[in-house]
C-alpha cells in the first residue's frame, strides 16, 4: 500500500489562476450564465472540459464496473421519495456550521475562517466558539454570530402546487439510490456477496462557501460505488479498497507525492460512518479530499429497512444466515477529479529559449488523442489526405484538423490542451504515402506510411490504458 506522505512535496502549480485561466481560454470549463454575470458555484464544461470530463467518468466506469465481475451500474433519479432523505439522517443532519458577520452579512462557514481550519469536529458545534478564539469576519474584521447548523440540501416541488407536503430535495448525494436498489439489483442481477453498485451522476449541495474554481461546486458530479459485504468481513474489504482507489489516481499519471491518506478523527465521522479514510491531494490551495472511503457499517440498509418496511436483509446460501449487509463506500467526483488531473499534468518547459507549455494527461484522459495538421494549406492534395486520415481516425477516437497556423504553432496549440499525438502531412506525403508522428512529451518524430497511422495509434492509446 501506498504510505501517505509526510512531507509536503509543493503543489504542481503555484497559483491556481494559470489553471483557470487554461481552462477558460482554451475552452476548458466557463463560468456558468456568464453574460448575465456567472452564477456563484456553478461551472460549465465547454466542448474540450466535456471530452477531458467524459474520459474521466469512463476510465472509472472501466476500472469499477468493466473491468470487475462483481461490481454493476445503476443510474438512480435525482429526485426520490423525501422520506429517503429523512431516512438517511440527511434532513437531520446533512449540514455544516455557518457564522454570519453582523456588519456586513456575509456567510462563512465557520471551518473555512482563518483560525477555523483546524477546528475539531466537536469545536465546531460549540456555540462558544467564535468568543472564545476572538474569531472576526475575515473580509471587514466585523463580529461573528455564533455558530449555527445550516442544511445543505435544496429543496423544490414536485407537481404544480407549491405547498410542504410536497416538497421534494435534489440529491445530495448518489449513495442513497443504490441502498433503495440494494434488493432490486441484488436480485435482478442474482450478484452474492460481496457486490457493489456503481453509479455515476450529478448531486446538489447548497455549500455555504463553495470556491477554488470546480472544487467546490452547487451543482457537480459524484462517482460513489458502494460494496455489500458480510459483517465479519467489512474491516478487512475496506482496507483493501484504500490502495486500490489511490492507485487508479496514480494509474492515470498522478503523482504520488501529492497523494496520501487522511483518516478522520473519531469526533469528525459521520454519523453513519465506522471508519473514513480520505484519498487527499495536494492542491495549490493545500491538502484536500479527493475522495472519501467510508466503512458505513449496517446503518444504510438497516435504517431504509425499518422506516420502509421491506425486509432487506440478505440470505447467504452458504451459511444459511440472514443478515443485513454491511457497506463499504468509495465515494469521488469527476469534477474533483478531472481538475486533479488537469492541474497535475501541467508543466511549463524551456525548448529552444522559448516557454512551452503542456498538459502531460495520461491519453486515456486526453480531449483529442490525435491532430492531424497539414503542413501546407494552400496544397489541396496535402489537406484532403489530412481531412482523409481525420475523418478516418475520428471513428474510432477523437481526432482534430487544424491549419489555422503554422505547423511550430499548431503543435504547441496542441501541448497545451494535452493531445498525445500530432500528424504532419507534408509535401513528401504526396510522393511517399507517409506523415510524420510527432509525440507530445519527447517531442520525437516518426515516419509512418498513412495506411498504418490509425493502428498505430489506436495502439499507443490501449497502452496509455494499462
Ligand atoms: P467536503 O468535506 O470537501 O465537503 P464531503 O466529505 O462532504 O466533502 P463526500 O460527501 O464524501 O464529500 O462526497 C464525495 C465526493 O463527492 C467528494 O470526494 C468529491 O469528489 C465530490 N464532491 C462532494 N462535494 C462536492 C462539491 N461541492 N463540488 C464538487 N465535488 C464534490
Amino acid at each position: 500500500m501506498t504510505h501517505p506522505q509526510t512531507t509536503d512535496p509543493g503543489p504542481a502549480v503555484a497559483e491556481l489562476d494559470t489553471i483557470v485561466s487554461l481552462a477558460k481560454r482554451r475552452g476548458f470549463v466557463y463560468p456558468s450564465s456568464e453574460i448575465y454575470g456567472g452564477i456563484n458555484a456553478v461551472w460549465d464544461y465547454g466542448p474540450l472540459g466535456v471530452e477531458l470530463k467524459n474520459n474521466v467518468k469512463r476510465a472509472w466506469w472501466r476500472a469499477m464496473v468493466q473491468e470487475r465481475d462483481d461490481i454493476v451500474g445503476l443510474d438512480a433519479g435525482i429526485l426520490m421519495h423525501p422520506q429517503v432523505w429523512v431516512t438517511s439522517g440527511h434532513v437531520g443532519s446533512f449540514s455544516d456550521p455557518l457564522v454570519e458577520c453582523q456588519t456586513d452579512h456575509r456567510r462563512f462557514r465557520l471551518d473555512e475562517l482563518p483560525g477555523g481550519e483546524n477546528l475539531s469536529a466537536t469545536d465546531l458545534r460549540d456555540p462558544g466558539i467564535v468568543e472564545r478564539l476572538g474569531l472576526k469576519c475575515p473580509v471587514d474584521g466585523g463580529p461573528l454570530s455564533a455558530p449555527r447548523q445550516f442544511n445543505l440540501m435544496f429543496k423544490t416541488h414536485m407537481g404544480p402546487i407549491e405547498e410542504d407536503s410536497n416538497a421534494v430535495y435534489l440529491r445530495p448525494e448518489t449513495a442513497q439510490g443504490s441502498y433503495v436498489n440494494f434488493k432490486n439489483v441484488q436480485q435482478s442481477s442474482r450478484k452474492k456477496l460481496p457486490f457493489g453498485i456503481a453509479q455515476i451522476g450529478k448531486s446538489f449541495r447548497n455549500e455555504i462557501s463553495p470556491g477554488n474554481f470546480v472544487f467546490r461546486m452547487r451543482e457537480f458530479e459524484q462517482m460513489e460505488m458502494q460494496y455489500f459485504v458480510r459483517p465479519d468481513e467489512a474491516a478487512r474489504i475496506f482496507e483493501e479498497w484504500l490502495p486500490r482507489r489511490l492507485d487508479w489516481y496514480t494509474r492515470y499519471g498522478v503523482n504520488p507525492e501529492r497523494l496520501r491518506f487522511r483518516e478522520h478523527a473519531p469526533d469528525e465521522l459521520a454519523h453513519y460512518a465506522k471508519k473514513a479514510i480520505d484519498v487527499e491531494y495536494r492542491f495549490p490551495f493545500g491538502w484536500k479530499e479527493l475522495e472519501g472511503i467510508h466503512n458505513r457499517g449496517d446503518f444504510d440498509l438497516s435504517r431504509h429497512q425499518a422506516e420502509s418496511g421491506e425486509n432487506l436483509e440478505y440470505f447467504d446460501p452458504a451459511t444459511e444466515e440472514h443478515f443485513v449487509p454491511f457497506i463499504v463506500e468509495t465515494a469521488g467526483g469527476p469534477d474533483r477529479s478531472a481538475f486533479t488531473f488537469l492541474i497535475d499534468s501541467y508543466r511549463e518547459e524551456e525548448v529552444r529559449g522559448e516557454k512551452r507549455v503542456v498538459l502531460g494527461l495520461n491519453a486515456d484522459l486526453a480531449p483529442y488523442k490525435v491532430a492531424v495538421l497539414p503542413l501546407l494549406k494552400k496544397r489541396p492534395e496535402i489537406v484532403e489526405i489530412a481531412h482523409r486520415l481525420r475523418d478516418d481516425i475520428a471513428r474510432d477516437t477523437m481526432a482534430v484538423y487544424d491549419d489555422t497556423a503554422a505547423i511550430g504553432k499548431l503543435y504547441r496549440r496542441q501541448d497545451e490542451i494535452g493531445t498525445p499525438w500530432c500528424v504532419c502531412i507534408d509535401v513528401e506525403s504526396l510522393e511517399d504515402g507517409a506523415a510524420t508522428i510527432r509525440d507530445r512529451d519527447s517531442m520525437t518524430q516518426e515516419r509512418l506510411p498513412i495506411e498504418g497511422i490509425k493502428r498505430a495509434i489506436l495502439d499507443k492509446l490501449s497502452a496509455a490504458r494499462g
